[in-house]
């Protein structure tokens, strides 16, 4: 048997887990690259919790570079911007390619940026959430200037988990200690929409009893120093963090590859490329075909096993397993004072319990892998 290639493009949940795997069993005749930007990848579900200073950054990054050493595989430090699908050759920043005999994609997804959003708009600061590492770091530069601002407004852009989840985080972090922050929470339709209304209404008080202002119905438009609702009305803003519904960064574009309209790669039960079937893609980056799911880590995770079957099932000369999305998912919301709420379903649980449970699972989740993180 003839050695393979396989190419890791981007060290997000699923591939994480892959590597974590193939410490245990490596796969047969291949040898397995990665090539990420960064050796620390960020759990997500533990952010809004490192934001409130529950966590330290080190505690919620896994050491990709390190997982990578333990699987055996090469680690390559590169941001993935060219892929040629048709000649199976994959291209990464400084010039490096790479030919592969399968290629699989987690590289994740950002922010979308409502239409007219760039860096620095018209005197407010727009930022993504994601990358982490961006968003990280304009925290600090942020909390560094607060002290001599008298005022400061704060919009988080996004009426979703993670909207919510960032500013209840943020206004634990910034508030007490600067009295000059206030707290917006802005979108467009209404908070949570698609949760349980218990799940509503008990975030709901938590906005209203810590202050953060609530703009529902917000088709957010840029206007000098702040967002525009629909009816005129501007919320004057110093600076608005995007944590907008998913979209594909642009690199895919041109590969060749079949993308669904937003860009993400269209793949079949098996986590296949519809056009390459060389190619994989999972967690966000991927769209399922025939049963497209929400882009969320759970699913990331799950993608995980499916992948790492089909890769071996094809270098043993065997048939690929298909991926069926759960029907439901457990959804678990740090209010980061200490409590959180899940809801699985219609059946929901909130309190200090269950943030302990939520730690509890991300404490698990975490330990399957080195930590670690440098700035
Ligand atoms: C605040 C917040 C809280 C969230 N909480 C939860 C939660 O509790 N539960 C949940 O299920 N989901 C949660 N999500 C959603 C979750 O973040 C995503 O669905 C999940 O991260 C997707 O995982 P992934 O494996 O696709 O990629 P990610 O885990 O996002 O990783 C992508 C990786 O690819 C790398 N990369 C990016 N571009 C390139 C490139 N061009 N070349 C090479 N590498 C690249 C990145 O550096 C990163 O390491 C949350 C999101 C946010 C913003």
């Amino acid at each position: 048997m003839t050695n393979k290639t396989i190419v890791l493009a981007g060290g997000g949940h699923a591939h994480a887990l892959l590597l974590h795997q193939l410490i245990r069993k490596p796969l047969p005749d291949a040898q397995v690259v990665m090539v990420s930007p960064d050796r620390y990848t960020p759990y997500s579900g533990m952010l809004p919790g490192l934001i409130a200073g529950q966590y330290q950054p080190n505690e919620m990054h896994i050491n990709l570079a390190e997982l990578c050493r333990l699987a055996g595989c090469e680690f390559v430090k590169g941001h993935a911007v060219k892929l040629d699908a048709d000649n199976a050759i994959l291209s990464i920043d400084g010039g490096r390619g790479f030919h592969y005999d399968w290629l699989s994609i987690n590289t994740g997804s950002l922010p979308q940026s409502p239409e007219g959003f760039g860096q620095s708009d018209r005197g407010m600061t727009v930022i993504g959430v994601k990358p982490v590492k961006q968003f990280l770091s304009w925290l600090e530069d942020l909390e560094v200037q607060l002290p001599v601002l008298p005022y400061f407004a704060l919009g988080v852009l996004g009426l979703g988990a993670a909207g919510a989840e960032v500013a209840l985080a943020l206004e634990q972090r910034l508030c007490q200690r600067f009295p000059g922050v206030t707290t917006h929470l802005v979108g467009a339709g209404g908070l949570l929409s698609g949760y349980p209304l218990t799940v509503q209404q008990y975030v709901r008080e938590q906005l209203v009893a810590r202050n953060i202002r609530l703009h529902e119905n917000v088709q957010a438009s840029l206007v000098p120093g702040g967002l525009q609702n629909g009816q005129g009305k501007t919320i004057f803003l110093n600076a608005v963090v995007l944590c907008t519904s998913a979209r594909p960064d642009g690199w895919l574009q041109g590969s060749g590859l079949s993308l669904d309209e937003q860009g993400f790669v269209r793949v079949d039960n098996a986590l296949r490329s519809l056009s390459h079937p060389n190619v994989f893609a999972a967690g966000d980056i991927a769209t399922l075909s025939s049963q497209p799911h929400p882009k969320s880590g759970v699913y990331a995770v799950r993608h995980a096993a499916v992948l790492e079957v089909n890769l071996r099932h094809l270098l043993m000369g065997k048939r690929t397993i298909a991926y069926k999305p759960q029907r439901q998912s457990l959804a678990l919301l740090n209010m980061a004072d200490g409590r959180a709420i899940g809801a699985r379903g219609a059946v929901t649980v909130s309190g200090r319990w269950v943030w302990h449970w939520k730690h509890w699972l991300d404490q698990r989740f975490m330990k399957q892998f080195p930590r670690g993180f440098l700035r």
